[in-house]
């Protein structure tokens, strides 16, 4: 069980808003995952594109620990649309 949940993902989002562009994203399949890397029980780093952004994440224990994107919402403390979308992509394919 990964532990992260949507609900999760929604509620560290930047807005609601923001939260429904990237699910949108990710339903019009325009997010991709690159690299997951599984460092212990429930910590996994993630790499991702969407929109010719660069997304990381790196997800401890069912939260999302740290996120940056290359776009211009990237190093706010919440999900930009990209993060979300690389999360869900994530969550979606990851191993339950
Ligand atoms: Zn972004």
């Amino acid at each position: 069980m990964a532990g992260l949940t949507v609900d999760v993902i929604q509620r560290e989002a930047k807005s609601f808003g923001e939260y429904q562009k990237g699910r949108s994203l990710y339903y019009k399949h325009m997010v991709s995952l690159g690299q997951v890397e599984t460092f212990w029980r429930g910590e996994y780093k993630i790499t991702a594109e969407a929109e010719e952004n660069r997304v990381r994440l790196q997800i401890s224990d069912g939260t999302i620990a740290s996120f940056s994107c290359s776009c211009q919402d990237g190093t706010s403390r919440r999900l930009c649309r990209h993060a979300v979308a690389a999360a869900l992509a994530w969550l979606k394919n990851s191993p339950q």
